[in-house]
């Protein structure tokens, strides 16, 4: 006969699952499945720890963000921010549906080429652009959104020498009601240097003033600060309009939608607080529908949304390597990943869920993971199932930010997954092997021996 597991008997009060004082509790159900394939098969087949990434919530989540905003304003544009997840097999999900690309580096620039995007449906944002990424991007005549003056002269000098006549916009930075205020890019609204800058370029006659870009911050939960932002863009624009007789094609209004996972440290749970796309762009749209544009003259509003696109998608399966006492009494839970492999930790309160049914009774515990190192802690405290070493365990929402700020610290990264429409599974990113971390590593001839 199988030894039972021992639980601690605990009272509680019944709860119905209606909110509280703090809104709706969020769950620890299991979560067996991933769009219908157990997670225990995935573990056995692929590895773990192992990142795994729903096809189909990528497509659903694009198309209700994407009819969130063509219900409202006739001409809208999407571009994929590859910082956010810049796996190849995720990018070209989104350019299927429609996306350009939106890149920050010229190595995310030659990532989007690579992906078969056009030159004219990549832009190119960020402050640091070499002369060889500027003059590739000029002559593939993408959009460069000029982020300092010092750029702007790089561009000028540049266009004396290239086939093509740069097409750029200016980063626009404002006061939008958040804060602290993101003014370290692009040039900002309310002293004017926005101004200037759109001056220097209409006057230099050597650039093609394509539009007008920002991107306020990241995680905004207040739609109010979108309208705020959107209202100065269309005045700049239209400022524009009446000073120079030029009328920009474009106003970009970059990321920064909050996904569904709750900040460390909220009182609310996200699902209850944060805004949904319709929120968002009735807020985006109204502003610009309402800013004083020709009807037959609108900019193209484009949108450079990360996070918000893809976190739900994105999902980390693991396993309990050992479950023990701290000194103080805390119980513990080391897990097979931990911050090298989930950056979001550091700022989200990330849900872990047990892949079987274990028991009904949650304790709280502490979630490190394997790494030998302090600050490897997932969550400080979770409540959590009576989990025991060997007991698998996913989280959810990891879409964002991990596939790309992971690190190769202590271990190697792990298998990356993709499960398609038909519940195919294709490894989009092979896990890190001692052969892959030394090919860049060169020993010194008095060193070998
Ligand atoms: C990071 C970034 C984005 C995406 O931001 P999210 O907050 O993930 O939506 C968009 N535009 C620019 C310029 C960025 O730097």
């Amino acid at each position: 006969m199988e030894k039972k597991k021992f639980e601690i008997p605990v009272i509680k009060r019944m709860a119905y699952n209606v909110p509280g004082k703090a809104g709706t509790q969020p769950g620890v159900e299991p979560l067996a499945e991933i769009d219908g394939i157990p997670v225990s098969g995935l573990l056995s087949r692929h590895g773990s720890p192992l990142f795994v990434v729903s096809e189909k919530t990528i497509r659903q989540v694009y198309q209700q963000a994407r009819d969130a905003f063509t219900s409202r304003y006739p001409n809208v544009q999407f571009a994929w921010s590859y910082k956010t997840n810049y796996l190849d097999a995720v990018c070209r999900i989104y350019h299927q549906e429609g996306s350009w690309a939106e890149v920050v580096s010229g190595f995310e620039y030659d990532k989007a080429l690579n992906n078969g995007v056009g030159g004219k449906k990549i832009i190119f944002n960020g402050p640091d652009k070499s002369d060889a990424d500027l003059i590739k991007a000029i002559e593939n005549q993408s959009y460069i959104h000029i982020d300092h003056f010092d750029e702007l002269f790089a561009v000028i000098r540049l266009s004396e020498t290239s086939t093509h006549k740069p097409r750029v916009a200016i980063r626009v930075n404002m006061d939008t009601g958040i804060y602290p205020r993101w003014d370290r890019f692009g040039f900002n609204y309310e002293n004017g240097e926005a101004m200037e800058a759109i001056d220097q370029i209409i006057k230099s006659g050597k650039l093609e003033l394509s539009g007008l870009h920002t991107h306020i911050g990241t995680y905004i939960m207040t739609s109010n600060a979108y309208q705020m932002a959107t209202d100065k863009m269309a005045k700049l624009a239209i400022k524009i309009q009446n000073k120079y007789h030029h009328r920009i094609k474009y106003i970009d209004m970059g990321g920064g939608f909050a996904s569904m996972n709750t900040l460390k440290g909220a009182y609310h749970n996200a699902s209850d607080t944060n805004p949904s796309f319709d929120q968002y762009a009735e807020s985006i749209t109204g502003a610009l529908l309402r800013a004083g544009f020709e009807r037959d003259h609108l900019p193209v509003l484009i949108l450079e949304t990360g996070r918000a696109l893809i976190d739900d998608a994105g999902y980390l399966a693991g396993q309990v390597l050992a479950t023990k006492r701290l000194a103080d009494g805390r119980k513990a839970l080391v897990l097979d990943f931990g911050v090298n492999l989930l950056f979001t930790a550091f700022w989200y309160d990330h849900q872990l869920h047990p892949v079987e049914e274990v028991s009904d009774t949650k304790d709280e515990a502490a979630l490190f993971g394997p790494l030998c190192m302090n600050i490897d802690v997932i969550r400080e405290q979770a409540r959590v199932p009576l989990l025991q070493k060997g007991d698998q365990v996913v989280v959810s929402r990891v879409g964002a930010y991990n596939m790309t700020q992971w690190m190769q610290f202590i271990t190697y990264r792990p298998n990356v997954v993709l499960i398609d429409l038909n519940g195919e599974e294709h490894i989009i990113r092979k896990t890190e092997s001692l052969e892959t971390i030394l090919k860049q590593e060169i020993i010194p001839d008095h060193l070998k021996s």
